[in-house]
């Protein structure tokens, strides 16, 4: 075992250079979400070189969701490339859409420019060099000559930046990534060379309407103005309920600091009749906001939906005619890599090995695919690791570290070697 490390290490050495020229080629392909473009030309790329390393590529496009369309097909694809024995089977999950590149850029964001040590462009870090790391991980290993005992998976899926339902989500409804077959999952987004991440906080997306009455804007006191009754409900939240959610920490190791407590934002507040663009003289008869509830594992969703309730009651006592409704848009439960992790165990190893230094293990301030892996597939033993870092994602002039990059495809080589020879 010692001898083939020292094997793929020097076979990730010597492929280094097609591991940054391969990110570069994904990151001109500007795979922009929404909408969704050229993915099915990205997927391709991911498929033709996993099929040159000897993997047997298939191509699952998202078949009966409604974001997958003739124009903007939803293309996943996976690669498969059996062990020689019966060891564990290691899946690597990348995303390969990208968020747009907005403005503020001094780089062209779909050149895949390399310069300074760094891979420069959307998408770079976020998560193309991850999915690049895990593809030529799995091709260190075979140009070693080093066969595993268990099977080899890689997937590039879509639709990550928008929830992942036609991505991992899919994969996992239609039992391509299950628990039974799929043992373990490694996600490598952008966390750093030298972190693993175990999971993240939940994540409820709610909408609160407010019902007033209409009246002439000239009267205003015949009417009931839902804008300032949302105006108290916001005073309300900003007074009483965000300083009660900052002093709550969960025991997850979430990064930033900031990110380890309980939040709650205010994502939009939209109020007034509108007609063609142009309000109208009334007063408003209604008001809607939409709240972006971040929770801790500790507290759970029905905590958090109980003491909205107990806040919108407590407004609607203090002022007549205060009538609400609240409607849940998205919920994600928190997700938690299990204690005692062998993927965990094996991933430090590695970056020890890798990176002569210990590695340290975080939480995710936002969600990505590990839910979908752990709720729908139920396979619990999945990490995010890989390079680039977390704070670029989705800024203007994004890059990732050629080193960085390197390592963690040595990283992810070895983590494969040792989970797929089992225990
Ligand atoms: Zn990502």
């Amino acid at each position: 075992m010692a001898d083939a490390r020292e094997r793929v290490l020097a076979a990730v050495d010597e492929l280094s250079d097609e591991v940054v020229e391969f990110t570069s080629e994904l990151v001109r392909l500007p795979t922009v979400n929404p909408p969704g473009e050229g993915y099915a030309e990205c997927a391709r790329v991911v498929g033709d070189r996993l099929k040159r390393g000897g993997f047997a590529v298939e191509y699952l496009p998202a078949e009966g969701r409604p974001e997958h369309t003739t124009r903007h097909p939803r293309l996943n694809v996976v690669g498969t490339r059996p062990g020689k024995g019966k060891g564990p089977l290691v899946h690597f999950n990348g995303h390969f859409d990208v968020v747009p590149a907005g403005d503020g850029w001094t780089v062209d964001p779909f050149g895949g420019e390399v310069r300074d040590g760094k891979i420069w462009g959307r998408g770079t870090g976020d998560m193309k060099a991850g999915l690049a790391a895990a593809v030529y991980a799995v091709e260190a290993l075979r140009r070693a000559d080093v066969q595993t005992a268990g099977a080899l998976e890689v997937s590039g899926t879509v639709d990550e930046e928008s929830g992942g339902f036609a991505g991992v989500a899919f994969l996992a409804e239609t039992g391509r990534i299950a628990r039974g077959r799929t043992d373990y999952v490694i996600i490598p987004e952008p966390l750093g060379v030298d972190r693993i991440c175990i999971g993240h906080r939940g994540v409820w997306w709610f909408e609160v309407e407010l019902r007033g009455r209409i009246a002439h804007g000239s009267m205003p006191f015949l009417g009931v103005s839902a804008i300032d009754h949302m105006a108290a409900l916001l005073e309300a939240v900003r007074v009483e309920l965000q300083p009660a959610l900052a002093t709550r920490r969960t025991a997850m190791p979430v990064v930033p600091e900031g990110a380890g407590r309980a939040t709650l934002n205010v994502n939009a507040v939209v109020g007034g009749q509108e007609a063609d663009g142009v309000q109208t003289p009334c007063v408003a008869d209604r008001c809607r906001a939409i709240f972006d509830r971040r929770f801790l594992i500790e507290e759970g969703l029905e905590g958090a939906r109980a003491e909205v309730t107990a806040l919108l009651e407590k407004v609607a006592a203090r002022i007549p005619g205060f009538r609400y409704e609240i409607k849940d848009l998205m919920i994600v439960h928190p997700v938690r890599t299990p204690e005692g992790s062998p993927l965990v165990a094996a991933l430090g190893r590695a970056i020890a090995h890798v990176r002569g230094r210990e590695a340290a293990l975080i939480a995710s301030p936002g969600t990505y695919d590990q839910k979908h892996v752990a709720r729908i597939a139920g396979v619990e033993q999945c990490v995010a690791y890989g390079p680039g870092i977390l704070e670029l994602a989705h800024q203007p002039d994004e890059w990732c570290g050629v080193q960085d990059l390197v390592d963690s495809t040595k990283v992810l080589a070895l983590t494969a070697l040792d989970l797929t020879a089992g225990r």
